[in-house]
């Protein structure tokens, strides 16, 4: 399969590795959008928030705490952050294989364009 985050999770394709179980990998967004931006991935191919099933229900939590792990070890969990899922094409998902945005480090506009 084609997919640019199998790739990263294969080790076929290099990225800034922030956090990694046998699950779930983070790692630096390649074009960030503040000066913390990462993205917390499982490593089972999902394409989108809308194919998560109730199996799914603990991977979703742990990609939860991950993000808020790795906000606080960034220092921003005082200061704040945003977590987002992009879903299909409205949504503004480009690569289909789910991941949560983690953002912080400067103030975040809102609501997003
Ligand atoms: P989304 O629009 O929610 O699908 O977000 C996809 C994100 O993946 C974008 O913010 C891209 O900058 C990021 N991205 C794409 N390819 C890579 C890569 N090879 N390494 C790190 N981040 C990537
Ligand atoms: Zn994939």
């Amino acid at each position: 399969m084609d997919c640019i985050f199998c790739k990263i999770i294969k080790k076929e394709l290099p990225a800034e590795i922030t956090y990694q179980d046998k699950d779930i990998i983070a790692f630096k967004d390649r074009h960030p959008r503040a000066p913390v931006h990462q993205l917390i991935v499982p490593k089972k191919h999902i394409a989108t928030l809308n194919d998560l099933t109730e199996n799914d229900t603990l991977l979703a939590g742990n990609i939860l705490q991950i993000a808020c792990h790795l906000a606080k070890k960034e220092n921003i969990a005082q200061s704040g952050y945003r977590i987002v899922f992009n879903c299909n094409k409205d949504g503004g998902q480009e690569v289909f294989h789910l991941h949560l945005h983690l953002l912080g480090g400067r103030s975040l506009h809102w609501p997003p364009g």
